[in-house]
């Protein structure tokens, strides 16, 4: 299992500054003017119908290298200020992101061409060394590099994760030094063990998502619930309908005055809200662990909101949910984070969660006021009362609703 953490780091030497600040301007260029050569060759690859080994072959018989290796002999004589391996390891990271991007629609126009705005230092695990030092820790790169790891606070257990690292328990592997607001960190990748918890097979939790409260959860048996995160969805979705508005106002304009100040505002707009709900997604997805660990669930069930578009039982909410929520961030964090414990995730169709009463299985779309559940079942006086979102959460938990059957029960 491979881990991503964000490690500040600080040059002990400050010549040292300038030597990282040299290498991250060249690879960035390097990073970005790849992009548009390995456009430009592809062009050659699609006119000459080329597939698979097809292409080297073509490469080498044209060019006297592979592909890539092909783009890396135009860059490099022009960049001999940083060492081979990094400009090998930059153009390794990009190619990724560029056949990454030909996946997604790049010729097809769907998206454009990447730029990197920030950059990276591609940072090889076999030539870094991080080791213990009267309790500082210190990470020696290339070219007698020696940088400080700094954990600051500490708040998200960053420390621990070196230290596996020290002890040989997981495996450093090939990282990325990058500059955030004047100051340099190592996005250090490590391969982590899978844990082993001690886990309850028939204890599960279900996860309901809605706006009030973006993420309820309920334990298969028992009465824990959980409520977590604030009804901030509600405020963003507004602030996401103007935005909207306010870029196919812009689209509809003629007018070119000024089209690159709005621009720059949109993209600003939207780069904020993306970080925004990255870090809302964060804390909700690390709160439904932490609940599932408490109760020691060995599964996570969440509803496969996917699956909405081929029923008609689709409520205003969950509508709204699918096309403005991008829910699937946050299912798919959960996922990542309930690996690393060994939890299980399964989803379930959606359909009549919020309608079935999870006492007694009677379902009613009456049944159903708002945020309260009030079990009308006539022929047993069920009556069971609870939070509407609970009850959804508690059916997602018990395995969802498999067939609405209401003469059983
Ligand atoms: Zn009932």
């Amino acid at each position: 299992m491979i881990v991503t953490r964000k490690i500040q780091i600080r040059p002990i030497n400050k010549e040292h500054y300038k030597i990282l600040e040299d290498y991250l301007r060249t690879c960035r260029l390097i990073a970005n003017k790849s992009q548009t050569l390995f456009y430009v060759y592809w062009q050659e690859i699609m006119a000459n119908n080329l597939k698979g080994k097809n292409i080297d072959a073509y490469f080498k018989e044209r060019y006297q290298h592979s592909f890539k290796q092909t783009i890396y002999h135009i860059l490099r004589p022009k960049h001999l200020e940083i060492p081979s391996r990094i400009t090998d390891d930059t153009l390794n990271i990009a190619y990724k992101d560029f056949c990454n991007d030909l996946k997604n629609g790049l010729l097809k126009g769907e998206r454009s061409l990447r730029t990197y705005n920030n950059g990276w230092i591609p940072v090889r695990s076999q030539t870094t060394k991080i080791t213990k030092q009267n309790n500082k820790y210190i990470l020696e790169w290339l070219k007698g590099i020696k940088l400080e790891v700094y954990f600051g606070r500490d708040k998200s257990g960053n420390q621990v994760v070196v230290d596996r690292i020290l002890n040989g328990q997981s495996k450093f592997c090939d990282s990325k030094f990058i500059k955030k607001e004047k100051k340099w960190f190592l996005l250090l990748c490590v391969n982590e063990p899978e844990k082993e918890n001690n886990l309850f097979d028939d204890i599960s939790i279900g996860v309901d998502c809605g706006i009030n409260i973006p993420a309820v959860c309920a334990v298969n048996k028992g009465y824990g619930r959980a409520y977590i995160g604030s009804s901030v969805l509600l405020t963003r979705f507004r602030m996401q309908k103007d935005q909207r508005q306010r870029q196919k106002n812009y689209i509809s304009s003629s007018g070119m005055h000024g089209r690159q100040k709005v621009d720059r505002a949109i993209f600003k707009a939207q780069d904020f809200e993306h970080r925004y709900m990255h870090t809302f997604h964060h804390k909700i997805s690390k709160e439904v662990i932490k609940f599932a660990l408490k109760n020691r669930a060995s599964k996570i069930i969440m509803e496969d909101l996917k699956r909405f578009g081929q029923n008609q039982e689709e409520s205003e909410e969950k509508k709204k949910i699918r096309r403005f929520w991008g829910y699937q961030q946050l299912q798919s964090m959960i996922e990542y984070k309930a690996k690393l414990e060994n939890i299980a995730v399964k989803y379930i169709p959606p359909a009549y969660t919020s309608q079935t009463c999870s006492q007694c299985g009677y379902t009613d779309a009456n049944n159903r006021k708002q945020s309260k559940f009030v079990c009308l079942n006539p022929k047993k006086k069920c009556g069971f009362e609870a939070n509407a979102d609970y009850n959804a959460a508690l059916n997602i938990a018990k395995g969802g609703i498999k067939k609405v059957n209401n003469k059983d029960v």
